[in-house]
């Protein structure tokens, strides 16, 4: 493709984008097609001479759209958001076009350093102790992980290397797999699976921690736990708190296990995937109270902040464990400036990254502060709203505390009814829920999820799970 062709076909394309997310409420959420939908679709084998381009675009509405979920639809309120914005499409565009991989400092300098101004931009806005900004002159500073998932892994990864170098230094004798042997982390029941996920990747044991009645983890629980380790001879080394829970949106007690890990020497990270957004918002950081005492913090712009997935940003207060985790330094990866700048490869899992800083840069310009407070601020509202239409319905209970853009909530009665009312509402596929279970209690899960819903897509939403339940509690007295 040349120059001038790619430029009508991009021209094309942003229109067709543009008009596909203006309009996107007029589409079914949820796509009806049955596994194996695709293939027929299009041919059996790569075309042998190039297809028109004009051929190709047409053909994502008739093979890709049938089958998409629409996540940026106001009728989605599956899973948590995923993030989405012109400002950051824009910059994908940008750069797809530099196409570096910024592994280290010279593979393309401006990679790596915009990197670290945005990731200091961005803690200086959720006003993150300096200890974690690179701009204070300590050893601390931030990166773009992928996901959250990742983040969490390489924390318990840096946690490993900086627990086995103290055992060592106490007992010389000792072997590596003996140290890790010993090595014990802690989570609640309520983290994401990918702690759990984290604990296994990394090749130690994590023990899952009671919460308490309103889903949180809390520093007496993990205190217990760690002495009754301590006391069986094995080694506390890392926690997980989750500043707002997958299943309810909960917020563990960071103020409190941050004292115990800090009594314990145990590496505290913090998953606020999701909720992290709204510590732009200065009304919601007590809600971060003790984020002083951790080690490791990630919030995903990806998720409630705007930036297009990829977008993960994690800030650690001494990166040097997990850069000496994991440095290899083959000659053909050296340069001369090494050490004067961060080396991202040392800071994640793969050697390969994206331009990411970008999209960040883009929306944080494009938007500025205000208007992302103002997103995350109209979200919770518009949770608020639907939260108080389910309070005026006596069907109904609210199962958890509404903090941020979620709502848990059920019909009063079995699991059973709750499931055939979800079974339900997603078969209409006007909108889309996802479920989750706390103390085999089953609920029906609210999110805020798109940056286009308004009080009206919410009148929707309610009309449409409280016509179901009509329909269901009818069909079950009938
Ligand atoms: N942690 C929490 C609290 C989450 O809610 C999620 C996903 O929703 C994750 C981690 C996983 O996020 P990622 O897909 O970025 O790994």
């Amino acid at each position: 493709m040349e120059a001038n062709q790619f430029k009508d076909f991009a021209k094309e394309m942003v229109d067709y984008v543009a008009n596909y997310l203006e309009n996107i409420r007029d589409r079914r959420v949820l796509p009806s097609v049955e596994p194996g939908y695709l293939r027929p679709l299009i041919p059996e084998t790569a075309p042998q001479q190039p297809d028109k381009w004009e051929d190709v675009l047409e053909d994502v509405e008739r093979v890709i759209m049938p089958g998409v979920t629409h996540w940026h639809s106001p009728r989605f309120h599956a899973y948590f958001p995923t993030a989405n914005s012109y400002p950051a499409i824009v910059a994908d565009i940008l750069s797809g076009a530099i196409a570096c991989i910024g592994f280290s400092w010279i593979a393309s300098p401006a990679c790596t350093e915009l990197e670290v101004v945005m990731l200091d931009w961005l803690g200086k806005m959720l006003d993150l102790p300096p200890e974690f900004l690179a701009s204070s002159g300590g050893k601390g500073g931030g990166v773009i992980q992928g996901t959250a998932s990742e983040a969490t892994l390489v924390a318990l990864l840096g946690a490993k290397a900086r627990a086995i170098a103290k055992v060592k230094g106490e007992h010389p004798e000792w072997t590596d797999a003996e140290i890790v042997d010993k090595l014990v982390g802690y989570t609640s029941s309520q983290s994401h699976s990918s702690v759990e996920r984290a604990g296994l990747l990394g090749g130690v044991k994590l023990r899952s921690l009671p919460a308490d009645d309103k889903h949180r983890l809390r520093g007496d629980t993990l205190r217990e736990a760690i002495q009754k380790d301590i006391d069986a001879g094995l080694i506390p080394f890392y926690a997980v708190a989750t500043l707002g829970t997958t299943s309810s949106c909960a917020f563990d007690k960071l103020d409190e296990l941050g004292d115990v890990c800090n009594e314990h020497d145990v590496w505290l990270h913090v998953d606020a995937a999701y909720a992290g957004s709204a510590f732009i918002c200065p009304e919601f950081r007590y809600l971060m109270a003790g984020i002083e005492k951790a080690d490791s913090f990630n919030f995903n712009p990806h998720k409630w902040m705007l930036v297009n997935f990829d977008c993960s940003a994690m800030w650690l207060k001494n990166p040097n464990w997990v850069v000496n985790a994991f440095n290899v330094d083959p000659l053909y990866l050296k340069h001369d400036q090494q050490g004067s700048a961060p080396d991202y490869r040392h800071w994640q899992i793969p050697l390969g990254r994206r331009f990411r800083a970008l999209k960040l840069w883009f929306v944080l310009r494009l938007y500025g502060i205000e208007n992302l407070q103002k997103h995350i601020r109209k979200h919770i509202g518009l949770a608020h709203y639907f939260e108080s239409l389910v309070k005026d319905d006596d069907r109904f209970e609210v199962t958890a505390e509404v903090l941020m853009g979620l709502v848990c909530f059920r019909l009063k009665g079995s699991n059973e009814t709750n499931e055939m009312l979800l079974k339900r509402i997603n078969g209409k596929g006007v909108i889309h829920l996802v479920p989750s279970k706390i103390n085999d209690v089953y609920f029906l899960r609210l999110a805020i999820c798109s940056r286009f819903s308004e009080k009206e897509d919410i009148d929707i939403s309610w009309r449409e799970v409280s016509a179901t339940a009509d329909e269901l509690l009818n069909t079950k007295t009938a």
